[in-house]
């Protein structure tokens, strides 16, 4: 489960293969390779603690959840009624309408005690008990009462549908006693943790949240807040990284902006790699010569990956500084929100234990409502939206410009579609793989 290598998208043998014509370009790798790779390269992180159930939306559950007691836990009622013993009403004239006198009353929290007598209906509410001898409930709309509330009559059709077992739930229908109600690696959304509760519990436990240390790197940008001197940019990619690490639960420290300097880059990183568990920076990771990242990571660590296969976002380094796990992403702000989205989020969650479900993006084919070629070699993401054509089908549609520093582009979308590594054109009509930003982890 949690440390097997998981590949977290999709694609055929032959879209993968190395060696095809059109598969990922040379010195490039394909992502779901890259991240199996840092999935086994990387332990699941050890350090769990428990925490009160409603601290833990989002966590990771790092133990399997039994139930210890049936829900519901006894036979009880689903709707306001009369409890009836088949028995006596098969013992009854078989025509007309039957007169059946009320012999007591089954409330939630108020169970009527002991057999419903021979010959009487137990006038039940919703979830309250069914009391012993009771087979089926007769919802109250399909009987009359006498003014007195002291006898029902029940029409001939009306009994000719009884069945066993109508309106009653039966104890354990919902969750049986000693089966996994939770398994281990499970993000717990707020259905999973009322499931907790419950079965009584009052507390979890869950992944202690990672720290992680983020930056952005470039002597061209600018702190919000301050001025924007001439030709500068304001940080933003510092605001994606923070966001994406909290949405997953992490613990962030922001370490605010650093400048293209080697001496400034190996202190923040070495001082930052002493209590993080990860470190997170966008910027210079190119291969220019302001690009610093890597020589820095390789002078106090060392560099397990470089240059992945997609677009945007190719330049990706993954390295370590000791226990550190470093993951530079590059400096342009969608290609730092892509290789974000999809390759440091699936990784750090499944550091934090998470199963492969967990991580992995939801995706479906949509038909295009566009058409494009595109060089091949890459795996690729549009920024897209869902729009209804004029035939009232559902269609994907691409941001208007393709180019990795629109971040605006991630405002207007509301998915990605992916294009794998050989396909090299889309024609209108033709599926394409659709992944709303709400089928992934950091939203
Ligand atoms: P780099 O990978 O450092 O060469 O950065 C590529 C481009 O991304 C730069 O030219 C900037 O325009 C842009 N960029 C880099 N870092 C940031 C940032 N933190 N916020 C916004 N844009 C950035
Ligand atoms: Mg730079």
């Amino acid at each position: 489960m949690a440390d097997k290598p998981v590949f977290f998208v999709s694609g055929t043998a032959a879209n993968l293969n190395v060696a095809s014509a059109n598969g990922p370009q040379p010195g490039l790798t394909p992502i779901h390779v890259a991240l199996a790779l840092a999935c086994k390269q990387t332990p699941v992180f050890a350090a769990t603690r428990t925490r009160s159930l409603t601290d833990c939306y989002g966590a990771i559950l790092r133990e399997d959840v039994i139930a210890a007691v049936n829900v519901p836990s006894v036979d009880n009622s689903a709707m306001d009624g009369y409890a009836l013993r088949l028995d006596d009403i098969a013992a009854m004239p078989d025509t007309g309408p039957l007169s059946i006198p009320v012999g007591g009353v089954s409330l939630a929290g108020h169970p009527f005690e002991g057999n419903i007598p021979v010959g009487r209906a137990i006038r039940i509410a919703t979830g309250a008990a069914i009391p012993a001898g009771g087979d089926a409930v007769i919802i109250q709309e399909n009987v009359t009462v006498n003014a007195d509330e002291s006898e029902i009559r029940i029409e001939r059709d009306a009994v000719n549908r009884l069945r066993r077992g109508d309106n009653i739930r039966r104890a354990g229908e919902d969750v049986k006693a000693g089966t996994v109600v939770l398994a281990a690696g499970k993000r717990l959304r707020p259905q999973d943790v009322a499931v907790a509760a419950g079965q009584g519990k009052d507390s979890l436990v869950v992944t202690q949240p990672l720290r992680v240390a983020v930056f952005s790197t470039g002597d061209e940008l600018a702190v919000p807040g301050g001025a924007l001197p001439p030709g500068g940019i304001y940080d933003s990619n510092r605001f994606a990284m923070i966001g994406m690490m909290r949405a997953i639960g992490c613990e962030v420290t922001d370490l605010g902006l650093l400048r293209d300097d080697f001496d400034v880059l190996q202190t923040a990183l070495g001082d930052a790699a002493q209590n993080h568990d990860v470190i997170l920076t966008s910027g210079g990771v190119s291969v220019g010569k302001a690009d610093l990242l890597k020589p820095v990571v390789d002078s106090i660590g060392e560099i397990h990956a470089w240059k992945l296969a997609i677009k945007p976002g190719k330049p990706l380094m993954r390295g370590k500084i000791g226990n550190c796990l470093v993951l530079g992403l590059p400096g342009n702000p969608v290609s730092v929100m892509v290789s974000g989205l999809l390759f440091a989020v699936p990784l750090l969650l499944h550091m934090m234990g998470a199963r492969g479900e967990d991580c992995t993006a939801v995706r479906f084919n949509v038909p295009a409502g566009f058409a494009l070629k595109r060089g091949t070699g890459r795996r690729e993401w549009l920024r897209a939206r869902l729009h209804r054509n004029g035939n009232g089908e559902l269609v994907a549609l691409p941001f208007r410009s393709s180019s990795s520093g629109v971040l605006s582009s991630m405002v207007w979308a509301e998915g990605l579609i992916e294009l794998a590594e050989d396909r090299a054109s889309v024609g209108q009509g033709d599926l394409v793989e659709y992944i709303p930003f709400a089928g992934l982890q950091a939203f």
